[in-house]
């Protein structure tokens, strides 16, 4: 039969999503929630609650974020996107679309590149987009894993 050998799938950075979340939603974001003042973060807060107003004295215990959201906006990516995107400064860019979502639930705003075949004819202020995990590259051993967004229902 022969084949190909399997890769292990690395997120591109550790701790900021999972595959197989807990809730059995499959892919989602994780931020982490401060137990005081349950402001959200993403990306994760281990160190300390960054809410001005919190009372202080919480703990921050990682929480999945919503699986869906809605586009507040997008744009051709034909730049390298600040953090919190990641991206190999080594690797050649690639144009792609960029999307900035407001999660469903937390009200956030957090930047994604879309899922492959998203275009930005596909999408409009206010589209639903579902978070997704997506192949950022691979080499010989690793396939690098990050998330991506596109269109409930389908992309085109
Ligand atoms: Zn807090």
């Amino acid at each position: 039969m022969g084949g190909v050998l399997a890769r292990t799938r690395t997120p591109v950075v550790s701790g900021w999503f999972t595959e197989n979340a807990a809730d059995g939603g499959g892919f989602r974001l994780l931020g982490t929630r401060c137990s005081a003042c349950t402001a959200v973060f993403f990306p994760r807060e281990d160190a300390y609650c960054r809410n001005p107003r919190c009372p202080g004295g919480g703990e921050l215990a990682e929480v999945p974020l919503s699986p869906r959201g809605r586009v507040w906006s997008y744009t051709d990516g034909r730049y390298r996107p600040p953090a919190p995107y990641v991206s190999d400064p080594a690797e050649p860019w690639e144009p792609y679309t960029l999307l900035a979502v407001e999660l469903e639930a937390e009200g956030m705003v957090v930047l994604g590149q879309g899922a492959p075949g998203v275009e930005v004819a596909d999408l409009a202020v206010g589209t639903e987009v579902e978070v997704v995990g997506g192949v950022l590259g691979e080499d010989a051993e690793t396939t690098w894993v990050t998330w991506q967004f596109k269109p409930v229902g389908g992309a085109g």
